[in-house]
């Protein structure tokens, strides 16, 4: 007998997820039974099998322990499925497999979210630079014409990275999508989409984000909820512009506001995320300033050359150091 299969020796498992677990596999073990006796299978007989074998680990003390480092597995994963034998690190190459198919699924969902990568509108020239830490990305960045063909274009960052953020990701992508064709005041636009944002979000999560609107013109509205500043870069001048305004998802009755400005032609609005202003090397962050330098050197260029060299100024900055955050970078200029 195998050392594991020693009852008295584990982390003691908590009585009501002890309860939860046992209702679970008992109740799939009627089902099984049920289907059973009307249908003979190989393949249910396996899950029955398994199944049983759950409630005699569960009996006998070694259940939710990892068959490979005899760690505890995750009480959410056991909760999600009772049959798992494995803690994430040792996962059964099945059920790595199917971790990794989801994954590459979530990662396909969400690439259809994110807008054309060189675009363009009447008067305006937009492209983006957008990279998850991991498979999916917290970030949010979009580009949307509304009525009267304003461009509206969005970055934004989500507490949280991986999978919990890109589910907030293309909720926020829902939410804007849905409201910026109803064309309204761009201060009522973030008041909605905070309300239901603040609706579907645990206590815990939100999202800054900047939102802005451009017109054939070179008029230029935006509004900020919390999020690092935008700068307006041109050949000769920088500007930042501060962020007013609190977080999406934190009260619903929050009110925003914005501010409006003409763009000259030529000149760059520059939207980021902190995984790019605090992308750190040797104790040092990459910041606004060296940000705002890479985008000035690129006076001239069009917005994917501009972005092209700034992600090159940015990685030539890090020098191979490790990134820990998701990073999104846009460049909407008006043009000349
Ligand atoms: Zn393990």
């Amino acid at each position: 007998m195998a050392a594991r299969d020693l009852p008295g020796q584990y982390p003691q498992m908590d009585d009501a997820l002890h309860l939860a677990l046992r209702h679970q596999l008992e109740h799939r073990r009627e089902v099984l039974g049920e289907a059973l006796a009307k249908t003979q299978g190989t393949q249910l007989m396996q899950l029955l099998h398994e199944v049983d074998a759950a409630l005699e680990r569960l009996e006998g003390g070694s259940y939710g322990i990892c068959e490979r480092c005899h760690e505890s597995v995750e009480d959410s994963r056991l909760l999600a499925d009772p049959l798992v034998r494995f803690c994430l690190d040792h996962l059964g190459q099945k059920e790595q497999e199917a971790l990794e198919k989801d994954l590459e699924l979530a990662a396909q969902i969400q690439s259809r979210l994110l807008p054309a990568r060189d675009f363009r509108c009447d008067g305006w020239q937009v492209a983006y630079y957008y990279k998850p830490l991991g498979v999916v990305s917290g970030d949010y960045c979009d580009l949307i014409i509304g009525p009267a063909q304003q461009l509206y274009f969005i970055v934004g960052d989500v507490s949280g990275k991986g999978i919990a953020g890109s589910m907030l990701m293309s909720n926020l992508s829902a939410i804007f999508r849905a409201l910026i064709p109803l064309g309204l005041p761009l201060a009522e636009l973030m008041y909605r989409a905070n309300s239901i944002f603040t609706g579907s979000t645990l206590p815990t999560q939100f999202a800054t984000l900047i939102c802005g609107r451009a017109q054939a013109g070179g008029e230029l509205e935006l509004c900020s909820a919390g999020h690092v500043p935008a700068l307006v870069v041109s050949e000769d001048s920088v500007r930042e512009l501060e962020s007013h305004g609190l977080p999406l998802g934190l009260f619903a009755e929050q009110r925003f506001t914005s501010s409006a400005f003409e763009m000259a032609r030529g000149t760059s609005l520059v939207l980021f995320s902190d995984g790019i202003s605090e992308a750190h090397a040797e104790d040092e962050d990459y910041g606004y300033d060296r940000l705002a330098e890479a985008v000035a050197r690129c006076a001239g260029q069009v917005p994917a050359e501009v972005v092209a060299n700034c992600v090159r100024d940015l990685e030539s900055f890090l020098g191979g150091a490790p990134r820990f955050d998701d990073q999104t970078l846009m460049v909407v200029q008006r043009r000349s």
